[in-house]
């Protein structure tokens, strides 16, 4: 299959579609494993010119009005509903997911430029009086700089728009590099943001699959104030490591071990609604992928076997088939990682109620598959599997779900199941994580801040508090 009408297969770099000094590196369609196209791999020299085109826009951009940069945003808003189709359409193809997981995440990643165009206008400081009476404290904000956001493939429009969206509205400019596995849609988001009016070097993206050369040359360029990161916990540890050199003001979005808990009480219709959601949005190639399902002992086997046959009844096909529901995986790699995790989870003692075994290709298929009877130190409970796999592990009740959610070290999204509203708040109150989905099976919200505790991540994402990551505080002691 071939790539759309008009989009762009260059890096952009100061206003201008670049072709890099390192060669080209190929796309693949994970439906089929066919190459869909060549992008360019960026060099040093690259990484350092994109830099200083940031840089030299960043002072304008700064500079320009809160309101014309809030329109610039809410006019990128605009064009992606206007090109929703075909940044759908192109997110299946590169990435694979279903056509109606993708025209949900062009909403989504959409509504990042309208809220931080609304934002834009709201940056304030403040007046307060010191206790003494004497003195007067006077804060203001401004942008941190250059930005370089790093963002994953499983969701190639939305970690970009809800980086992308803040740092613009703050009057930071830029340098992003989206995964290897899925450029192509950051390169179309671009040519979308030129065409809304950001200025020329306010936004740039490169392209490489040698990620480590750019992130090591661009963290030392001291031109580069802001580093936020979204993707899996071990290259986040690795980023801050390096960040910590020149001290980078360093946001992480990382991995996840998602517990669900099922209380007695809960209504299980609903439960496994949520399940579908919270298990299936993106085929479990989600952060905020339910990844363990604690599940009281009283309904467990009900609820394994409901679970089971709507997981089952998902059409497996190519992302851009339009009665698809669940596509492939990312990659070959990605497959092999979640077949070991299945098998050793098996081995360990679990059942395969429905799938763990891999189709032939072509393509990088895993079906949907529900694990039962999982023993609680084995792989698919211990470890983020990232894929249409349902571990599910029995619980005597509520203190012995919690003690399984929070034995982990990560820390990203919990999902409460009960009948008790109250309870649910208890247990909510108790789970060591950034976001809780209370008889909800999806959590993400561009009005909400998003983010994990523990391995899972620093800072919060979209909301109010979005923005933060790109300010400042400048803070000024006077008297009058
Ligand atoms: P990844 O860490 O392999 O890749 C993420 C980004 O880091 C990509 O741009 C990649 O090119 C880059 N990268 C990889 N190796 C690098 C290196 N050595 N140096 C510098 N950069 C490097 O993660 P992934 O497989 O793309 O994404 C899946 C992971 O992301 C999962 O763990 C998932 O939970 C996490 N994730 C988290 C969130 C969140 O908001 N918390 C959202 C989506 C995904």
């Amino acid at each position: 299959m071939s790539l759309p009408a008009g989009v762009p297969s260059q890096m952009f770099v100061g206003g201008e579609w670049a072709d890099g000094s390192a060669g080209t590196f190929e796309v693949l369609n994970p439906s089929d494993g066919s190459v869909l196209c060549a992008v360019p791999r960026a060099g040093v020299d690259d990484v350092q010119r994109a830099v200083g085109v940031a840089a030299d826009a960043q002072r304008d951009w700064a500079a320009t009005a809160p309101r014309e940069r809030g329109e610039v945003l809410r006019r990128a808003f605009e064009a992606m509903l206007a090109r929703k189709e075909d940044l759908a359409f192109l997110m299946s193809l590169e990435m694979g997911k279903s056509l109606t997981d993708a025209r949900g995440e062009v909403s989504y990643a959409a509504e990042f430029f309208r809220w931080f165009g609304e934002e834009a206008v709201r940056i304030d400081g403040a007046l307060r009086t010191a206790p003494s009476g004497a003195n007067r404290i006077l804060t203001f904000r401004k942008p941190v700089g250059v930005a370089l956001l790093l963002t994953p493939w499983n969701f190639p429009a939305a970690m970009a728009t809800r980086k992308i969206g803040p740092a613009l509205a703050a009057g930071c400019s830029v340098v992003l590099k989206p995964a290897e596995d899925t450029p192509l849609t950051a390169l179309l988001l671009a040519q979308l943001l030129h065409e809304a009016g950001a200025p020329a070097g306010v936004v740039n993206v490169l392209t490489t699959d040698r990620p480590g050369e750019l992130t090591e040359t661009a963290l030392a360029d001291a031109r580069v104030r802001k580093l936020s990161f979204t993707g899996s916990t071990g290259v986040g540890r690795m980023l801050l490591k390096q960040a910590a050199d020149r001290i980078v003001n360093t946001s992480l979005e990382l991995g996840g071990n998602d517990p669900f808990i099922v209380l007695e009480d809960a209504d299980l219709d609903a439960a496994v609604q949520g399940a579908m959601l919270a298990k299936m949005r993106n085929g479990g190639q989600a952060c905020t992928a339910a990844n363990r399902f604690l599940v009281a002992e009283q309904v467990a086997e009900d609820f394994g076997k409901r679970l089971a046959e709507a997981m089952g009844a998902l059409r497996l096909g190519p992302g851009t088939a339009e009665d698809t529901q669940l596509g492939p995986m990312i990659n070959a790699k990605a497959v092999e990682g979640i077949a070991d995790k299945v098998d050793r989870t098996v081995a360990a003692g679990a059942s395969a109620v429905l799938g763990g075994e891999r189709p032939d290709g072509p393509g990088f298929f895993y079906p949907a598959t529900v694990l039962a009877g999982v023993p609680r130190d084995s792989a698919a409970a211990t470890e983020e599997v990232f894929g249409p796999v349902a571990p599910i592990i029995s619980v005597r009740d509520e203190d012995d779900a919690l003690a399984i959610a929070n034995a982990s070290e990560m820390g990203l999204t919990g999902y409460v199941y009960t009948g008790d509203l109250a309870r649910g708040l208890r247990v909510c109150e108790r789970l060591e994580v950034g976001m809780v989905g209370l008889n909800r099976g999806l959590v993400s919200d561009p009005a909400a801040p998003f983010g994990g505790v523990k391995q899972s991540g620093l800072g919060r994402e979209g909301g109010y508090e979005g923005i933060d990551a790109y300010l400042e505080t400048t803070y000024v002691a006077t008297a009058w």
